[in-house]
């Protein structure tokens, strides 16, 4: 099912020109978005990682690292939330860079709040991952279209369930997954056997992505869960 104009879906606000941020805020609050505004470069890619947004608003000149680089690091460790650049160049090598760092759109400042929640909608109507594009972590790739999963050169073939598995994996890159969560997504909220069958695919899945040589990609949180982390 599409997501639909979700009131509750969350805008993580990178801007540290305070007017701006407190105008953006205020807006897409009233439009029923939970927001959260961070100031500088460093931060922002932090609360990225951490908050796991459904859509980041960054704007480009920002204090620590610029929001390009932002949005490179972002893409570079496999995370593909939307990514909305705010710049205050409309130039065509402005437009390309972003793109090229991996965002999805931008804004030119100044821009009004109704053309920025048009396109804000846009991606908030195709949840992450979207079946068009590739998952990618470190060299690790998933095709959710044809289903391929390849570590480097090397294609991997997977059950139904582990394919699940790492696609769960892939999609909440370097984001800690209780064993809970993982039950309720891959086998579903009526799963009634034994919470040991997580482990059990666990290692199913590292022996066939992790090769001897190979770097370990899946890590274990112990008591907790597991975390796709280099
Ligand atoms: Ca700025």
């Amino acid at each position: 099912m599409p997501e639909p104009e979700s009131s509750s879906a969350h805008i993580l606000v990178i801007e540290d020109e305070a007017k701006l941020a407190r105008f953006l805020e205020t807006g897409l609050t009233y439009e029923g978005y939970r927001v959260s505004v961070v100031g500088d470069g460093t931060a922002g890619l932090a609360a990225a990682r951490t908050q796991n947004p459904d859509l980041v608003l960054l704007d480009w000149m920002l204090p620590e690292i610029s929001g390009l680089e932002v949005c490179r690091q972002l893409r570079l460790t496999g995370n593909r939330v939307p990514v909305v650049l705010m710049t205050a160049s409309d130039e065509v090598a402005a437009r390309a860079a972003g793109l090229e760092a991996g965002a999805d759109d931008y804004v030119v400042k100044p821009f009004s709040l109704q053309e920025l929640l048009a396109r804000i909608r846009i991606y908030l109507q195709h949840p992450k991952g979207s079946p068009h594009g590739q998952l990618v972590f470190m060299d690790l790739t998933l095709d959710p279209v044809t289903r391929e999963v390849r570590r480097g050169e090397r294609q991997v073939e997977l059950t139904a369930k582990e394919y699940e598995l790492l696609r769960y994996l892939m999609e909440h890159p370097r984001q800690v997954l209780t064993r809970q969560q993982i039950l309720e997504h891959v086998w579903g909220h009526d799963f009634a056997g034994d919470s040991n069958i997580i482990e059990v695919y666990i290692r199913y899945l590292r022996l066939k992505i992790e090769a001897p040589g190979e770097k370990r990609l899946i890590q274990t949180v112990r008591g907790v869960g597991y975390v796709l982390r280099d």
